[in-house]
């Protein structure tokens, strides 16, 4: 078994600093249409972290959250630089869904499956890479 190391990550700014601790056990790509908009992009790729597995380094005071709906989840983001950061299904849940994007070094897992496929926007539909898909949100 490998030595676990930190696995770095921060916003664009680099105003926020957050270190993760290996093994990820699951990472997805969600086209659902929040996604889509918090990230300005086809949607997010994200890993599951236990929130005991993430510490805030340095710029927590820059961290806001945004929730778009009941029950819908959680965005936070920098508000210097609007990076986003991570996802959670509430506030206070105990795992953080961490963008893939903020990290600073390869996380060793890789996305596994595609959530909310049938929300793909037509200018980037969900590629057939045999990839597990669930048409909505996941089981
Ligand atoms: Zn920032
Ligand atoms: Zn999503």
């Amino acid at each position: 078994m490998p030595e676990p190391r930190v696995v770095p990550a921060s916003c664009l700014c680099g105003g926020v600093q957050i270190e993760l601790d290996p093994p990820f056990e699951l990472a997805s790509f969600c086209h659902c249409g929040n996604c889509r908009k918090h990230s300005g992009h086809a949607g997010s790729a994200a890993m599951r972290v236990p929130i005991e597995k993430m510490r805030i380094v340095s710029g927590e005071e820059l961290i806001e959250h945004f929730q778009p709906g009941p029950g819908l989840a959680v965005r936070f983001f920098c508000r210097t630089c609007g990076s986003s950061l991570f996802g959670m299904n509430d506030v206070a849940s105990d795992e953080a869904w961490v963008r893939l994007g903020v990290l600073d070094a390869d996380p060793g897992v890789r996305p596994s499956r595609h959530t909310w496929a049938d929300s793909a926007p037509a200018w980037l539909p969900v590629p057939e890479d045999g990839l597990t898909r669930f048409p909505q949100r996941s089981v």
